[in-house]
């Protein structure tokens, strides 16, 4: 089935991650998940301690690799799986967990140098914290941008001071700005987080989020919904009842009001959140994200509307329709 939406192919009426790769490297490409266990300033007392409300002891993701494992044998074990899956595919090596930008410079781009030189790999991915970017740090991921497809995470989250405040992300918009210019400035795509749901945010302060970040110079942009996870701050929070979570149909309405507010240009790379299962406290509902994923779908055509739909009143954007 023909797509309405100008970077689709099919159904989906938003820019996703897997078009944008399928029509870049016109063959499977995956993430390979490394771990090099460098920290986190929010948990070290560097920035703050115990680090964010909402993250677990794990620190940033289910899916990390071994840290006690070297980089490439990290990367045979799931090179293993995943050649099974899609053999020919391409590979982007992923370092999602932690702050993977906080530790010394020349060290790094060591690494990073490693994992770039990994058998089919096309790229690079690197997810950090906005104050662990530096001059030094952007002018490195700047070198290695001009070698490989590179991609670096910054973890947002929201643009209210006050939400990132309760949530002890011991950063604000001021500081991820500061990285973001950094970044651009060496000429580095970026990926921006934003969670959905957070404690004491509106529909409203979500969508200013949301709008405020797409109008920024990114490449992607990935859409959260708040987990609370068992051992968490949150979820002593959550416990003495001083927030609730969203409920599913709100979420989709949401995310579709949301991408309506952000540019067809910017690629999608998450909808919902990817939380550890055996951990999860609320909200249940989450576990089905295939439901959640094809609501939205079903939301967006049902409107009759699609990624930066509400941005065309405004003249001169790209509306994303196919002409
Ligand atoms: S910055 Fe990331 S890794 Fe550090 S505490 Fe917050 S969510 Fe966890």
């Amino acid at each position: 089935m023909a797509g309405v939406f100008r970077y689709s192919d099919d159904n989906k009426r938003f820019h996703s991650y897997s078009y944008y790769l399928k029509k870049r490297f016109g063959r499977k490409v995956y993430k390979v998940p490394l771990n090099l266990d460098l920290g986190c300033p929010n948990r070290d007392g560097t920035k703050g301690v115990g680090g964010c409300a909402f993250c677990s002891a794990k620190a940033g993701g289910d899916f990390a690799g071994d840290p006690m494992k070297s980089l490439e044998e990290q990367f045979d074990g799931v090179r293993a799986v995943m050649a099974g899956k899609w053999p020919g595919g391409l590979c982007i090596p992923y370092f999602q967990a932690g702050s993977n930008t906080y530790g010394d410079t020349e060290l790094l781009e060591t690494v990073f140098e490693r994992a770039m030189a990994l058998d089919n790999a096309v790229g690079l991915s690197i997810a950090t914290r906005a104050d662990c970017i530096d001059k030094d740090k952007a002018e490195m991921l700047g070198r290695l941008a001009r070698r490989t497809f590179l991609t670096v995470e910054l973890g947002l989250q929201t643009v209210h001071d006050e939400t990132a405040a309760a949530m002890n992300r011991c950063h604000t918009y001021r500081d991820f700005l500061k990285a973001y210019e950094l970044l651009r400035a060496q000429g580095v795509d970026l990926c921006v987080h934003i969670i959905n749901g957070l404690p004491g945010e509106d529909r409203e302060m979500m969508l200013c989020t949301a709008e405020t970040v797409g109008a920024l110079d990114i490449f992607e942009m990935k859409i959260h919904l708040l987990h609370v996870l068992k051992g968490t701050a949150l979820e002593k929070m959550y416990e003495r009842g001083e927030f609730r979570t969203l409920e599913r149909e709100e979420y989709i309405g949401i995310v579709c009001d949301q991408l309506e507010l952000i540019p067809a240009e910017v690629v999608i790379g998450r909808l919902t959140g990817d939380g550890d299962r055996t951990e999860l406290v609320a909200p249940m509902w989450s576990r089905d994200k295939r439901r959640v994923l094809n609501g939205i779908d079903m939301e967006l055509a049902r409107r009759g509307t699609w990624q930066g739909f509400r941005l065309c009143q405004g003249g001169g954007i790209d509306k994303g329709q196919k002409m």
